[in-house]
């Protein structure tokens, strides 16, 4: 059985817990890699080394950190599909949507190719009497990335991109569902041009990143997960004093309005519901069209389209619309769901439970679900399902589908389909939630802006990627300068008549 353990100073090393972590193919169901988690004790070691490295990799100007991301961004695009694959491998996810998953972290790694004049500080002439005030942005030192496994390459280069550029060394650790992808683009940073110790890669669960937590080193934690481990990270470290940005989890509401073009709101539920079999923080599982008439078409549009879904390994190429879920334990807690909806009271439309694929009858499969009549109290409604499961709740009145937007825990994305400005603009203002899309499904913000819900979908007060990035993992430091009148007084320089 294939092992992994660590990747220390840009070299591969074994663990010595002998405590691991089981990494399937959830295609086949096969076991395919044992992943080994550190102790404390590596943790500490691993965070020591960065501290050292870091120290130099602050002096080093910002151009040249640059430079190592402009070649970075280069590789990655030379080694798009031995990336993408290792996801599809890991994770379950089709290739073309493994290279999406590559694809928005190369776009955070480009910004990154500009930190220079992210990275800019202030100056005001004159604040007082010969007074100077300056304001510069430097580097925190070490922090740490704990990273999800629904994006094995995107969400480890939001965290690395921005903290290494910025002059910081960073501590990674990724999941360990899918850990290969995020040891690969260390590899590459390194190949890059990356100083020795500047990224730590570890392997570990709970122990590792408690010992992250407790790590007097380490400055920023970047976070991102399910949300009770998102709000027990984030005030762990604010106990012990660390800056932390935690994004947690979601439940994302579409508004379908009864002047919305309703093919189109259909294409966009069924593409960002069940994309990645569901498995992403910005997919869209609670479809609320506003009057019964609009309900019913809607179902009648989405119902064809979801059972025309095909659903398989990666392997089968385009042929397959989605994948596996990420475990069988996933599998069984979304079947679990899909039970509890059905005696609960929800009309099942479309069933994905008992889903058997010829030839990969052990892989982690869910079939395509779409709930109907689905009310606020119901289990499928209040927790997040992270898998292919879609709900419809029904509303009467564009104010009652914007209160229960407002009223659910979750406040990651939403969206509004309709005809109608002045109403899309209304919700895109009145909405808290962090990412709005208007006739646009998935509203993940491009690399230069920022990501970031709101409520518990997220813990810290800065977004990740984008500007805020850079300002999470740099302090600003400012100085207030006065030069005293001195030796130019003492000299006569100018030119002056003789007499
Ligand atoms: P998870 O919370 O189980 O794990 C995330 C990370 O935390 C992993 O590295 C894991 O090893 C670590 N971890 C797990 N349990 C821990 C514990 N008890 N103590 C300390 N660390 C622990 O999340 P997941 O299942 O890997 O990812 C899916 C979740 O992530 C979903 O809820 C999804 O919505 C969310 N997510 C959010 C965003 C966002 O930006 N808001 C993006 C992607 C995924």
């Amino acid at each position: 059985m294939q092992q992994l353990s660590h990747y220390i100073d840009g070299e591969y090393i074994d663990g010595t817990s002998g405590r691991f972590a089981d990494v399937f193919n959830p295609a086949t169901g096969e076991l395919q890699l044992k992943v080994q988690l550190a102790t404390r004790d590596e943790v500490d070691e691993a965070v020591a080394r960065a501290a050292e490295a870091q120290k130099a990799w602050a002096k080093v100007n910002p151009q040249r950190r640059a430079r190592v991301f402009m070649k970075f961004g280069q590789l990655i695009n030379d080694n798009m599909d031995r990336l993408a694959e290792s996801i599809s491998r890991e994770h379950g996810k089709t290739l073309p949507d493994a290279r999406g998953d590559i694809q928005r972290g190369l776009e955070v790694v480009e910004v990154c190719m500009g930190a220079p004049s992210l990275l800019k500080g202030e100056y005001t002439d004159n604040a007082g009497p010969d007074i100077d005030i300056y304001a510069m942005r430097q580097p925190l030192g070490v922090v740490a990335g704990i990273t999800p496994f629904n994006f094995p390459a995107m969400i480890p280069l939001w965290k690395m991109a921005p903290a290494i550029v910025a002059g910081n060394a960073m501590v990674l650790k990724p999941s360990e569902r899918t850990p290969t992808c995020a040891f690969l683009l260390a590899e590459l940073l390194y190949e890059a041009g990356l100083p020795k110790g500047v990224l730590q890669v570890i392997n570990g669960d709970k122990d590792a990143v408690d010992a992250l937590l407790d790590n007097n080193t380490i400055q920023a934690v970047g976070f991102v997960g399910s949300t009770p481990i998102a709000q027990y990270i984030y005030g762990r470290a604010a106990t012990n004093g660390k800056r932390a940005q935690c994004f947690g989890g979601a439940k994302n509401h579409m508004v379908i309005m009864p002047d919305a073009d309703l093919d189109k709101a259909a294409d966009a539920l069924v593409g960002s519901s069940f994309g990645a079999a569901g498995e992403r923080c910005m997919a869209i599982s609670v479809a609320v069209p506003v009057g019964q008439e609009t309900a019913d078409r809607l179902v009648e549009k989405l119902t064809p389209k979801i059972e025309a879904l095909k659903v398989g390994p990666y392997t089968a190429g385009d042929d397959v619309d989605y994948g596996p879920v990420i475990t069988a334990a996933a599998k069984d807690r979304i079947e679990g769901l899909i039970n509890s909806g059905v005696e609960q009271g929800a009309t099942l439309v479309t069933d994905g439970r008992g889903l058997n694929l010829q030839g990969y009858e052990d892989g982690f499969y869910v079939g395509p679900t779409l709930f109907d009549n689905v009310t606020p109290d119901m289990d499928i409604y209040q927790q997040e399902i992270f898998g292919p499961v879609l709900s419809q709740v029904r509303t009467d009145t564009y104010e009652d589908a914007l209160n229960l937007v407002m009223e659910n825990d979750y406040g990651n994305g939403t969206a509004i389909f309709t005809a109608d400005g002045d109403t899309a603009r209304d919700y895109a203002s009145r909405v808290n939630v962090g990412m709005v899309g208007v006739n646009f499904p998935i509203p993940v913000p491009l690399s230069y802006y920022s990501f970031g819900g709101w409520k518990k979908s997220a813990f810290g007060d800065l977004n990740q990627y984008g500007p805020d990035a850079f300002k999470f993992y740099t302090k600003t430091k400012t100085v207030t300068s006065r030069w005293f009148s001195g030796i130019k007084d003492g000299h006569e320089l100018n030119f002056k008549a003789m007499d």
